[in-house]
């Protein structure tokens, strides 16, 4: 993900900023607002209520196995763990294992991960991130050769949805869910946008679902660093700007609107990007952006600070609650 030309748009996005100025409010009107009546977005009462201590202790459990870069040992035994916590959960598990070629010429073996929760329901949606980590921090000064972890681009947005996929089995939602795990994201070349999301453009242009397709998908990048703050994202408003929307409400309406910027961002090569244009299944991207950075992104992204201190279990809260609003709130 993230290459060359959607850093240059971001950069170019962030001058933009820089010469709006500091007087963001130069456009308040003096009209008086009208008074619109609130909408209803049928989040139910009895939301369950997300366990950011449980998703904490699933992203610390793939991060022990060491970084799951694929053909690595720590890779195979992650993906393992991930098959067997959504077995836990009940979920009817597809795994489609495949070999890619990365853009050095290796091949990289991979499986993408999917959990079917309700599978025998036709109405459905689907949660997605990769769980793989990049093969070095080449955004580190000092070590962009080196391994990282990848608690936050990775395995936090793994164990957020390992956390639902719990909270699913104990109280079913009126939609299926499926909950999909892609593969060699982050093993790219930022100067070749393509050679990133190997899984997933592996997965869009061989869909499993058959006949029961979602309606719609959300793909989940980088949302745990504290104070993390996600914007609407340009293939995002593009393919699938009611999703966008009602996803940011509820988020909005659950107390986490710090989080949920309403500003737009620059579009990202992104997992998203493939399904949207090669499957066909509108789906958006939950990103960090920070306009304040030189790449537009947390200033831990892939770096060696990518660790477990940089995991705030405030900004799981804040996603996987808004997430279990979406859920629930389908009728
Ligand atoms: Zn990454």
């Amino acid at each position: 993900m993230k290459n060359k030309i959607v850093r240059f748009l971001l950069l170019a996005f962030v001058a933009l900023f820089a010469s709006c100025g500091g007087n963001g409010d130069n456009n308040v009107s003096n009209t008086p607002e009208t008074p619109t009546k609130p909408v209803d977005l049928g989040i139910p009462k009895d939301l369950p209520v997300f366990n950011a201590d449980t998703a904490y202790a699933l992203t610390e459990a793939q991060v022990k196995f060491g970084p799951r870069v694929p053909n690595s040992s720590a890779h195979v035994k992650c993906g393992d763990y991930i098959i067997s916590q959504l077995k836990k959960q009940g979920a009817e598990v597809i795994v489609q294992a495949t070999s890619v070629t990365a853009y050095t010429g290796e091949s990289l073996k991979i499986r993408n991960i999917i959990g079917r929760i309700q599978p025998e329901l036709t109405k459905r949606i689907m949660l997605c991130a990769h769980w793989d980590t990049r093969p070095f921090s080449d955004r580190d000064a000092n070590k962009p050769k080196a391994q990282f972890d990848g608690a936050v681009d990775g395995a936090a947005s793994i164990g957020i949805l390992l956390e639902i996929a719990r909270i699913l089995k104990l109280k079913p939602a009126n939609v299926g869910v499926d909950i999909v795990f892609f593969d060699a994201e982050d093993y790219g070349d930022p100067n070749q946008g393509n050679t990133y999301c190997l899984g997933s453009q592996y997965f869009s242009a061989n869909q499993p679902f058959k006949d029961k397709m979602p309606q719609f998908g959300i793909l989940l990048d980088m949302v745990a660093a504290p104070g993390a703050t996600f914007y609407r994202e340009g293939y995002s408003m593009q393919y699938a700007p009611q999703i966008v929307g009602r996803v940011w409400a509820i988020g909005k309406e659950l107390g986490f609107g710090p989080y949920f910027r309403e500003e737009n961002s620059g579009a990202i090569t992104d997992d998203h990007f493939f399904l949207n244009s090669i499957l066909g299944l509108p789906t958006i991207d939950i990103i960090h952006h920070d306009p304040s950075s030189g790449t537009g992104f947390g200033e831990y992204w892939h770096t060696q600070q990518d660790n477990m201190q940089q995991v705030d279990k405030n900004t799981m809260t804040a996603v996987g609650q808004t997430l279990l609003g979406v859920i629930y709130s389908e009728k």
